[in-house]
């Protein structure tokens, strides 16, 4: 049934991609600014929604979430005429009176599948990309925020005609059913595990993919850093959202000479943060889900804990904590911890970092805390990560000009901004001859031409 519904949703986008209409330049804009509005209007319901799901405070969801989201949408449609228009390249002197040029054209229909930890960006920034290249939509958000979900199945529907842009609410049948159906793209975010089916699925299809996974993204400290405000710029990156952010610094390796201080720091900034209680704190989110809440708490049972470690079951809570004396063999560095544990390992040279760094699969994001640019110079040139900051964290996300996503295990395409339009476009290169001139020599018969060819390219 599910199948057939899909289906009948799928062949109406298709159809109304192939009028046309949805990749005029005005119609998109308008659609952009219509949804901008709706979510102004709208913000207080999806800051609720995002409160039931999972005790996210107003200040972290209204500047996480929506303006995050109302950003994208207004420099897509103040920026789309220029992105959108034709780019003039270069054409070899060998094309003689030729030119040449990129066209982007959208895909046609696209999956958007999102992840539960930021329910409402994660699914709507992709789409606003989608939605801006000129694409049809079909939007699968994260079952485990089921609030969330729900309210943007209304939301697009107060935006957008089904045939251009739907949701689909569901969980994994509904993500089986829909990869059955012939997408022109695939956009996914969420688990390695998970991002590895959606591409087996999606191969038969030959329809291509982009997957915003995550990792365990380091986050280093040198004694050349300025500890107290490192400190506080990790306990924020790592506590909002009690951890089960992608780009969250999983763990921290520091030198072994200031670690005391990040410790005592830490300590303190968790403090100023969320109180002595943070479990009373209204700034302090709860875990997603027991399963989660059993998987994260398993981690504390044998770690050496230095700061909080409370856990309360019936509230879904995890206290900020920090551990150390962890082996790579435990199962907290085995797998993306997503929750409210960092642990601390120590480094003694630099060389060890990156030799850590790269002997595990390459991360989303990665930290470095540290004023020497020579250290900076060798994260860059020696060490592979998807994205990240120099002296603070998380931040590089919030940034529409850079480009936002993973490498290897971490994802692959990126997306945010100007990025986003070129992810959801195909780039059609497109070569104008003259019919001016029309050299022989390119034709057969070619006899000894070869020769002429060698003697021309061959000497340079
Ligand atoms: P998940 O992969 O478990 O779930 C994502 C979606 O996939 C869900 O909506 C679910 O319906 C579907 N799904 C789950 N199991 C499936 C299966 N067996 N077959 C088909 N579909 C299935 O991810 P999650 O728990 O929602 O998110 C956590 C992960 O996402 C973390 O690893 C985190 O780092 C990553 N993440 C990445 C980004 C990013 O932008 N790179 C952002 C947020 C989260």
């Amino acid at each position: 049934m599910k199948t057939e519904a899909y289906e009948q949703l799928l062949k109406r986008q298709k159809a109304f991609f192939h009028s046309g209409k949805s990749k005029e330049l005005n119609f998109r804009i308008d659609r952009l600014n219509i949804l901008r509005k709706t979510i102004i209007k709208r913000n207080q319901e999806i800051m609720e929604a995002l409160n039931k799901d999972f005790g996210k405070c107003e200040f972290e969801a209204f500047t996480n979430e929506i303006l995050n989201v109302l950003d994208e949408i207004k420099l897509a449609a103040e920026n789309l005429q220029s992105w959108a228009a034709p780019r003039k390249v270069k054409t070899p002197i060998i094309h003689f009176l030729s030119s040449s040029k990129v066209y982007h054209e959208p895909y046609g229909t696209v999956l958007v599948m999102s992840a539960w930890n930021y329910p409402f960006q994660l699914a709507m920034n992709p789409l606003v990309g989608a939605i801006a290249a000129g694409n049809c939509c079909i939007l699968k958000p994260s079952e485990l925020a089921p609030n969330t979900s729900n309210l943007l199945s209304s939301l697009i529907k107060d935006c957008f005609a089904e045939e251009h842009c739907s949701v689909v609410e569901g969980g994994i049948e509904e993500t089986h059913a829909l990869l059955k159906e012939n997408f022109d793209l695939i956009f996914y975010t969420g688990s390695t595990r998970v991002g590895k089916i959606i591409a087996q699925e999606a191969a038969a299809h030959l329809t291509p993919v982009v997957l915003e996974m995550g990792g365990k993204s380091p986050c280093i400290v040198s004694h050349k850093a300025d500890i107290k405000s490192s400190a506080k710029r990790i306990a924020w990156g790592k506590f909002i959202n009690a951890g089960q952010t992608c780009v969250a610094p999983d763990y921290v390796i520091v030198h072994k000479k200031v670690k005391p201080e990040l410790v005592t720091e830490l300590k303190k900034q968790i403090t100023a943060f969320y109180g002595k209680e943070p479990e009373k704190s209204k700034d302090y989110c709860r875990i997603i889900n027991q399963h989660h809440f059993s998987r994260l708490s398993a981690y504390l049972e044998d770690a050496t804990i230095l700061i909080g470690g409370k856990t309360e079951a019936s509230q879904l809570y995890i206290e900020p904590t920090v551990i150390q004396e962890v082996t790579w063999e435990h199962p907290v560095m085995q797998e993306e911890i997503f929750g409210p544990i960092l642990p601390i390992i120590e480094y003694e040279n630099f060389t060890e970092v990156i030799d850590i760094v790269n002997s595990h699969e390459r991360p989303l994001a990665l930290y470095l805390f540290s004023k020497s640019k020579k250290e900076q110079k060798r994260i860059i040139k020696e060490a592979s990560f998807g994205g990240g900051c120099f002296n603070t964290t998380i931040l590089h996300v919030g940034n529409p000009y850079l480009p936002f996503g993973g490498i290897g295990n971490s994802g692959m395409g990126n997306y945010h901004g100007e990025w986003s339009f070129e992810t959801f476009s195909h780039k059609k290169g497109v070569l104008e001859k003259s019919f001016l001139v029309d050299f022989k020599f390119l034709y057969p018969p070619y006899k000894n031409k070869v020769k002429w060819v060698k003697r021309i390219y061959l000497k340079k």
